[in-house]
């Protein structure tokens, strides 16, 4: 059995944005900037950010934060996403989610400036997704595809199951894993799905985005298949996927570990859409 190392992946993929950055700088523009959104005192959202800001100044990329209290208004929000918009000093802009107090976050997402918009939410960047045409994508899945890239796990032709169909990770998946090109036949299942064992064992790639502790056993899971876990869930017991890991590994031929699989590779799409929209603006 094969672990997916995504953080030898991430470190390999940081490398290169590296590089990218030093050469484009040599032509004597300004480094990338990425604003991030923080609004509110959520702990793990905090550690998010402080993650992604560590990362950024890693590879030479100025990170702003702008933390708003809770009780910002829609209309203050809405005021600094026009305002990071059209400032040309910024390239990427990432609104950290959720927002506190349950309040929906498209109308802010829908805002965002679609060639800062690094998150790859934008509606307008999703219909570039789905029209398989060049675009900001979003993080996870674009990792994801990453570590099927950097260990050359075939995907053309495969049985490709996603199950959990969010806009944030299954969905965008779903039509990565379907493109010209990638050519897997995929199957996208949700929490309405009839018999998920089934549908699941009929994957030779099985990529789980639920947020349900250990929701796929061993029996769900063909012999050989590639099972990609993007679950985290903190539960008593400490942090764990959507994946049996201890269970499906005696099955599966290859998988990524919770934490250290696709985790570190959310933050590198993050660098990488960032470096992407910050050479677009100077035609670099
Ligand atoms: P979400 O809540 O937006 O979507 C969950 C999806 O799972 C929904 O489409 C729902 O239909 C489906 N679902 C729910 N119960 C199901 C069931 N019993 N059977 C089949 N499908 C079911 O979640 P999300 O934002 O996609 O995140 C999913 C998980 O991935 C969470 O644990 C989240 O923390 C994690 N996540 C990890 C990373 C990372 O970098 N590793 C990034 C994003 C999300």
């Amino acid at each position: 059995m094969l672990l997916l190392d995504g953080k030898q992946v991430a470190e390999s993929v940081r490398a290169k944005i590296s590089r990218d950055i030093s050469v484009s700088l040599e032509s004597g523009v300004r480094a990338p900037v990425l604003a991030v959104i923080l609004v509110g005192n959520d702990p793990a959202s905090q550690v998010y950010v402080r993650n992604k800001e560590k990362a950024c100044a890693a590879l030479g990329i100025e990170s702003r934060s702008f933390k708003l209290p809770p009780d910002t208004s829609a209309e203050e929000l809405h005021a600094l996403i026009r305002s990071l918009s059209s400032d040309n000093g910024v390239d990427g802009i990432l609104l950290q989610l959720p927002l506190p107090g349950g309040r929906q976050s498209r109308p802010f997402l829908d805002a965002i400036a679609p060639e800062k918009d690094v998150d790859g939410l934008h509606p307008y960047n999703q219909g570039l997704l789905s029209a398989q045409r060049p675009g900001l994508r979003p993080c996870t899945p674009t990792g994801i595809m990453r570590i099927f890239d950097y260990y050359g796990i075939g995907l053309e032709g495969k049985r490709a199951v996603v199950v959990g169909r969010s806009e944030l990770v299954g969905r965008p998946l779903a039509f990565m894993l379907a493109a010209k090109g990638t050519d897997a036949t995929v199957t996208l299942c949700h929490s309405r799905t009839k018999d998920l064992g089934a549908v699941c064992r009929e994957a030779d790639i099985l990529c789980v985005a639920v947020g349900h502790p250990r929701l796929i056993t061993a029996d769900m899971v063909k012999e050989g298949a590639v099972v990609i876990d993007v679950g985290i869930n903190r539960t008593e017991s400490g942090l764990c996927g959507d994946v049996d890991f201890a269970e499906v590994s005696k099955v599966a031929s290859a998988i990524t570990p919770v934490p250290g699989g696709v985790g570190p590779m959310t933050i590198t799409g993050l660098l990488a859409n960032t470096v992407a929209a910050w050479k677009s603006r100077f035609g670099i």
